[in-house]
């Protein structure tokens, strides 16, 4: 005798016998229920419609019929929560679209319940990975004073009731409750190096927040973010750990969650599972931005953004590079220093630092690190040359004042990574529920 709970997918009657498709979430299939003309369950049969949530308690058998291998006989069927006939989500393909707008509901559709268990997973398998390497999880904070990236794309904090009296005109402007300027995290990179530069390796995986008014299928302004970061290490250690990392998660999900990537590979990316497991049996390919930037070139390719040595490579750029001239992950390294922020390390030939971003077919920039620039004069430099407050980085060179260690890390856009994962194409829908501009609804 088993008891379990769910929600009602479908109901049907043949042959004056009732079947409800009943779903608790733990997996892609839902179990068949049978109810016999007999048990007192069946005149309750005509109440129970799409939607509704149900207690069930029965006997497992084997299934006569087709699509299943076991279904229940039940001997009762109990509503513990009616669904009226205006329920969302009655049995048909919905659009991403439209799903979207019912973001509280849609966990309960084939393809976010798929979503939602690979996420967690990869979530799981995140730390599993770090941990078994010896990484220490940190957690670095939310509300920040500095702008890592230096690029302005920050939410400020502020306070809607003005202070108490007695603050006034004392330590803090009015609404600047921290004493100056704050905003939400960008990265945790930065207090991650103070952390790494004491207790080696570390990582953290949380919530951070970009203000880019980017309306694009790739990039949210809520998103997480996973970001180790390694003492003693070189950017060619960095490039080893981004691509053992990638495969590893990688070849988690395919062990574990068969049957949701089953569902990907049939109804949302054909060839998907082919082209992941080829993922695992090569190693990603590597060329600098340089060579990058001549063979995109001499590919004789058309693009809408210019294509000139010293600017961004542009999504579609990257998407190029990786889905059709090299046809798989590749990571680009050695970025002009004028387009990467102001702790990367310079190379030799003063033009270049030492980047890499990893690019992935489908999604493009899914990882970007760097090895970080460990020599004091040159780090201060840097700031100077991009115009930013040197001050206000004093504990940052700090770092570099005191036992400074050559270090490297990187962060994975945990959202892209879901997002190449599944084939899925909107980084909203795979994310129970996104902040874009303009849409913060739930
Ligand atoms: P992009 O050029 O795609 O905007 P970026 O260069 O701004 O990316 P980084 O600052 O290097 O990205 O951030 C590290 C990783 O975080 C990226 O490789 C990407 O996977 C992810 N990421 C960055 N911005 C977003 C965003 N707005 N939404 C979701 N993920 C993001
Ligand atoms: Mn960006």
């Amino acid at each position: 005798m088993v008891s379990f709970g769910g929600w009602v997918r479908t109901v049907r009657q043949g042959k004056g016998v009732g079947f409800v498709e009943v779903n608790d979430g733990s997996c892609f299939s839902s179990l068949q229920v049978v109810v016999e003309p007999e048990s007192p369950s069946f005149a309750l049969l005509d109440g129970i419609a799409t939607g509704a949530s149900v207690w069930v308690t029965g006997t497992i058998v084997d299934s006569p019929g087709k699509g299943q291998k076991y279904e229940v006989r039940a001997e009762s069927l109990e509503v513990v929560g009616p669904a009226p006939e205006d329920y969302p989500l009655q049995k048909k393909r919905h659009s991403f679209e439209y799903l979207r707008e019912i973001a509280h509901l849609r966990p309960r559709t084939n393809t976010f319940g798929a979503v939602l268990r690979i996420r967690n997973i990869l979530a799981r398998t995140v730390h599993d990975f770090f941990q078994s390497r010896g990484f220490l999880y940190v957690q670095t904070p939310i509300i920040t004073t500095s702008d890592c990236e230096g690029a302005g794309e920050m939410f400020g904090i502020t306070v809607r009731s003005e202070p108490e009296p007695a603050d006034q005109g004392a330590e803090r402007e009015p609404g600047e409750f921290f004493g100056k300027p704050a905003g939400l995290t960008v990265s945790g990179q930065l207090e991650a190096e103070a952390v790494c530069s004491a207790l080696g390796d570390v990582y953290t995986f949380g919530p951070t927040f970009r203000a880019e008014n980017s309306n694009t299928s790739r990039h949210l302004s809520e998103f997480w973010m996973v970001e180790p970061e390694m003492a003693f290490a070189d950017i060619h250690d960095d490039m080893d750990l981004a691509e053992d990392f990638l495969r590893h998660l990688i070849r988690q999900v395919l062990e574990e969650g068969a049957d949701d990537m089953a569902f990907f590979d049939q109804w949302v990316d054909k060839g998907l599972v082919d082209r992941l497991r080829g993922v695992l049996d090569s190693s990603f390919q590597r060329i600098s931005y340089t060579e990058a930037i001549e063979r995109l070139q001499a590919s004789g390719k058309s693009f809408e953004f210019p294509l000139t040595w010293g600017l961004d490579l542009q999504s579609e750029h990257e998407r190029f590079l990786t889905e059709e001239l090299l046809r798989g992950p590749v990571i680009v390294t050695d970025y002009p220093r004028v387009i990467k922020p102001f702790y990367m390390k310079q190379n030799e030939d003063g033009r270049t630092v030492r980047a890499m971003d990893v690019l992935v077919p489908g999604v493009g920039e899914i990882m970007g690190g760097s090895q970080r620039e460990d020599n004091l004069e040159r780090l201060e430099r840097g700031i100077e040359h991009l115009g930013l407050d040197k001050a206000s980085y004093w504990w940052y060179l700090d770092l570099r004042r005191y036992g400074s260690v050559p270090h490297a890390g990187f962060g994975l856009g945990f959202e892209r990574a879901v997002q190449y994962i599944t084939g899925m194409q909107n980084i909203r829908d795979v994310i129970p529920f996104p902040r874009t501009p303009r849409h913060a609804e739930f």
